[in-house]
């Protein structure tokens, strides 16, 4: 029953929309209906999805991007003068800057409302601000998902090459970024699909190279220790995807104390004082686990959970006083003789130190740290962290200043300089005393805990299965290691980033502060990956010492120039001889380097996407400068506030060395989610896929509403939080859009007229016209300010508004009759079709940017000759501006006024008294009305248009020279002392059988109007203004 949706066009009476085209029908079943000017038009009442994606997708997006495009550059190109050239892209140019989806994958919801919101600003800026656009779309090509898919694609087992991961992760991210494309394109996007940025074409990888040099030149990358897998038999950093987890691993697992200081035993007594008291000399230890004891000489801190209960504990038979997450009391085992001291939460443990006394004779003091990633699933609810060895121990590490402590080679073996003196005959290797134990040896476990027990700090030893990393390559278990990996170093421009925030724009507000708590908190970025497909990182690796690394600025330089020469996966062919990768001062050590395996973290790719701006004004534009920010818009996911805003405005800050982020307006949207409110997800089975919003899905109840009910469902949304998408919503934008569309066709079938179309001036209009004017001025205002406030949705529902209450209840309606009945030529009806032709184009305006294929199915359809008439032909309606009626009414404002509240409160009162001719009378026409008015008051209005407005058979205006019961109720005219009393009553005439109206003299007979319009010789009547 979606045609419920009543539009009150047939005389007064609501009917429902599939009635419009019966309206005109009724008027046509009698002996007159060649008589009558009925409306006729091509636009089809329903879209033709094909149509659409074939025709008017590209007529309305990809031909008038590229066609304003190639006029911008031509227009810049005829000014010499480069400031002045500057200053023209700065004004007359608006850039989004596309964040680059990630080639992998079908494209879903979220996908589409980013980009349709994109597009909405793009097309906005279009027609009404009349500026050019600068959108180019972009993909983001290289890391990890792919070169996974890459490798799974192979054979099981069976060893790639770097160059064949590659060539293979290379020929998937081309085909999904076809496919994206494609689904891109059904969108309606204002863009050149053929021209898009990718992060894996030469000259991107070059820009990116060129920027990773510039911030080495300026002393921003540096390489320092971060924990990271670590095969010691293939001698390298693994990633991820290099994994293969062994679940029946075996590992000797320790429980063992550390002794809290003096001090913080006594702090820790005050805070939770005991049920039975301890003798002073009594120590209180920290219980521990691990699986790794190995790692037992690195730890830095211990880690404890704020919210966590924890107890202090007697054991008796030992006489120890251990500290142990409550929880997992039982899980330690420890035997039932016991007695619970005290029990408190974790923030008691809160800044208390211990000693380790494996190290230094336990003189170095260590502190209990807070940690959110301590659970009491396994363990004791106390964690052993060494920063070195463990990525969770690392963040803890960052956070607090500890030392990345990591004293292992990349064999495995203790490095015996790297540990204090102390501890070298214990990590001696027994067959060779100026070599490490190995720490994957068992031999080695034993040693350890024969030393831990020897120290008095074990507590329990067991054995203990689980899933473990193997290197795929070699089979052997790995470690975590920390090694020299690739930075930028935030510090230094932490204070430039931060101070180009503030002259950034934020939809919504919280974006900034969202923004600047990242960059605060941020310190390093990691930027290098042990990993095939990406950007490699130039430098050169010794090769018997592989930490020893080779890197300057000119090295850096010739790098990237073999690179732009040979191609970038020459770099990572295997070669005897990698001399040519070197420069000539460095030729000569050539042969004791390999070529750096890590290629660059995928954020710095896309980061690096501004350089595409940049190239764009010095390459095409030849400007000498670019804009300091730029972009006017970035525009993406709410987490793009940690990945992509970031990335982009540190290397953009890094490298320029200004405080200048690369976006002037930053915009971020929230996430797509069910109905009820769930996130979509494949394993739930609650995906609607754009495909299935676009054509429907009679599954999921969902209607099919085409390309612009996409975009429809994009801006009536509240993009700045999480959306929900579902049937109720879909097919309450199928009925707003039929109700548009029906619209349209109204329009376009009244101005298709036989006469020569003339757009009169509009101080010639009537007062109803042009107290539509005001309406449309008043629209386009309220839509102005909504669409640069990014509320698209506003616009809609103003838009909506607009038409239910001054179109289709009032303009509409009352306009039939003279459209229908009058002369051809009459004024009149010149004067409604110039009205609805204002109407047309900004009704075709305000949607452009939100139903392009809409407007454009309405555009194809206007008759020529009113396109031709308005100076409007050959212009695509997408770029026709706004129209501005404001001038052209200022003369009328106070007609209007006079409209307002005279002829609309005449209008009111009339309709409360049409009520209560029902049954009988069931149309205005069937009534005849009496106005009286009050000669002082000095009223003016005019019978005809009263006739017209009312819709009834006669009006007749009596002036008298007081209002008294005889002329009814006297109502007042809203800001004026005058009143007017309205009476309505039968009409005493008859039938006219052409326009139905009760205004003619005998019954079967034509009234005047419609006498006068078949006999053409007296039509000058109607001409008259
Ligand atoms: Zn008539």
């Amino acid at each position: 029953m979606s045609l419920l949706v009543s539009i009150q066009l047939c005389r007064g009476v609501l009917v429902p929309l599939g009635a419009l085209r019966l309206g005109a029908r009724r008027y046509a079943s009698h002996s007159f209906q060649g008589s009558l000017n009925l409306p006729k038009t091509t636009f089809p009442t329903r879209p033709n999805l094909e149509k659409v994606l074939a025709e008017l997708v590209p007529q309305a997006s990809q031909e008038v991007y590229k066609a304003q495009l190639q006029e911008f550059v031509e227009q810049i190109s005829r000014i010499e003068d480069p400031s002045e050239r500057f200053k023209f892209a700065a004004e007359r140019l608006f850039v989004l800057h596309d964040g680059p989806p990630y080639a992998n994958g079908d494209l879903h919801l979220g996908h589409a409302l980013n980009k349709v919101l994109k597009d909405i600003i793009v097309r906005y800026q279009l027609l009404a601000q009349g500026r050019h656009v600068y959108f180019k779309p972009g993909w983001d090509c290289h890391g990890l998902p792919i070169e996974l898919k890459a490798i799974k694609q192979n054979d099981k087992g069976k060893r790639m090459s770097p160059v064949q991961i590659r060539s293979i992760a290379r020929r998937h991210a081309e085909k999904t970024v076809l496919i994206q494309r494609d689904q891109f394109t059904q969108f309606g996007i204002c863009t050149d699909w053929e021209d898009p940025y990718i992060t894996m074409n030469a000259q991107f990888e070059i820009n990116q190279l060129k920027v990773f040099s510039q911030l080495f030149h300026l002393g921003l990358i540096k390489r320092q220790n971060k924990p990271v897998y670590w095969g010691t038999e293939t001698r390298t950093a693994l990633a991820e995807s290099e994994l293969e987890y062994k679940e029946d691993h075996v590992s000797q697992t320790v429980y063992v104390k550390f002794p809290l200081t003096a001090d913080s035993q006594q702090r820790l007594l005050v805070l939770a004082p005991l049920k039975t008291p301890i003798t002073p000399n009594t120590r209180i230890q920290c219980l521990i686990w691990t699986s790794t004891p190995w790692t037992l000489f690195s730890n830095q801190a211990i880690c404890y959970n704020d919210g966590m209960e924890y107890v202090l504990v007697h054991l008796s038979q030992r006489d120890e006083y251990l500290i142990i997450s409550r929880d997992l009391l039982d899980q330690v085992g420890i035997a039932q003789d016991y007695e619970i001291l005290s029990e408190f939460t974790g923030a008691c443990l809160s800044n208390l130190k211990y000693t380790n006394p494996m190290c230094l004779g336990g003189t170095t003091e260590f502190p209990l740290l807070p940690g959110g990633h301590v659970t009491n699933v396994t363990g004791t609810g106390l964690v052993h962290t060494a920063p070195g060895h463990g990525n969770e121990d690392y963040m803890v590490g960052i956070q607090n200043n500890l030392q990345i402590y990591s004293p292992i080679d990349h064999e495995g073996n203790y490095d015996l300089n790297e540990v204090s003196p102390e501890l070298r005959p214990i990590l001696q290797d027994p067959n060779d005393p100026q070599k490490g134990r190995n720490v994957l040896l068992s031999s080695t476990t034993t040693h350890i805990i024969e030393f831990l027990e020897g120290q008095g700090m074990l507590f329990q030893q067991k054995s203990y299965t689980h899933s473990y990393p193997y290197d795929w390559r070699s089979k052997k278990p790995v470690i975590i290691r920390s090694t020299p990996q690739w930075f930028t170093n935030l510090t230094d421009i932490k204070q430039l980033a931060l101070s180009s925030l503030h002259n950034v724009e934020y939809t919504p507000l919280r974006g900034h502060n969202r923004l600047e708590a990242f960059i605060k908190t941020r310190n390093e970025w990691c930027i290098s990956r042990q990993r095939s497909w990406g950007v490699p990182i130039p430098f050169f690796q010794h090769k018997t010492v592989p930490d020893k690394v080779l890197m300057d600025s000119n090295l850096i330089d010739h790098v990237i120039s073999v690179i732009e020469r040979d191609g970038i996966d020459s770099w990572f062919e295997s070669e005897e001889d990698i001399s040519k990768w070197f420069p000539d001062e460095y030729k000569s050590v050539a042969h004791e380097y390999v070529k750096g395996k890590d290629t660059m973290d995928v954020w710095f790719d896309s980061g690096s996407s501004w350089t595409v701006l940049r190239d764009f004004y010095r390459d095409v534009l030849k400007l000498d400068k670019c804009p300091e920010q730029l972009a006017n818009v970035y525009l993406e996911g709410s987490d793009q506030h940690r990945g992509w805003f970031q990335s982009s405005l540190l290397t953009r800050v890094a490298s320029s060395g200004t405080p200048f982020a690369p976006f002037h307006h930053l915009i971020t949207h929230g996430f797509i989610l069910d109905s009820k409110g769930i996130k979509m997800s494949k394993s739930i089975g609650n995906v609607i896929s754009p495909k299935d919003v676009i054509r429907g899905n009679t599954k999921v109840e969902l209607p099919a509403v085409g390309v612009d009910g996409l975009r429809y469902f994009v801006a009536q949304s509240d993009f700045t939080n999480d959306i929900t998408c579902g049937s109720t919503v879909m097919h309450r934008i199928n009925d707003s859009l039929k109700k548009l569309r029906l619209t349209f066709k109204f329009l376009l079938g009244n101005l298709n007229t036989s006469q020569r179309p003339i757009l009169l001036p509009i101080e010639q209009l009537r007062p109803v016209d042009k107290y539509i004017l005001f309406t449309l001025q008043d629209l386009v205002s309220n839509a102005k300010q909504n669409y640069e406030t990014f509320n698209f949705g506003k616009v809609l529902g103003a838009l909506q508004f607009h038409l239910n209450n001054e179109l289709s209840s009032l303009y509409f309606d009352i306009c039939k009759d003279s459209l229908y009945c009058d002369p051809e030529a009459s004024l009149k009806r010149r004067q409604i079709h110039t009205t609805l032709f204002h109407i047309l184009n900004t009704y075709r305006a305000l949607l452009a940017p939100i139903l392009p294929m809409l407007v454009q199915e309405v555009w194809n359809n206007v008759p020529c000759d009113w396109l031709d008439h308005s100076n409007m032909a050959g212009i695509s309606p997408m770029r026709l501006l706004l129209p501005d009626f404001s001038r052209a009414l200022e003369e009328s404002r106070e007609e209007c006024n006079r409209f307002r509240s005279i002829d609309m409160q005449i209008l009111a009162v009339f309709k409360e008294q049409f009520k209560d001719f029902a049954p009988d009378i069931t149309k205005p026409g069937q009534l005849s009305v009496d106005v009286y008015i009050r000669k002082r008051d000095n009223i003016q209005i005019n019978a005809q248009e009263l006739e017209d407005l009312l819709q009834v058979a006669a009006v007749s205006i009596h002036a008298v020279e007081d209002l008294g019961a005889e002329h009814g109720n006297a109502v007042h005219i809203p800001g004026s002392d005058s009143v007017v009393a309205v009476q309505a009553h039968k009409s005493t005439l008859h039938q006219c059988p052409r326009c139905w109206k009760y205004n003619a003299t005998a019954q079967q007979k034509l009234c005047h109007r419609c006498t006068d319009t078949c006999n053409p010789v007296s039509t000058d009547v109607y001409n008259r203004v």
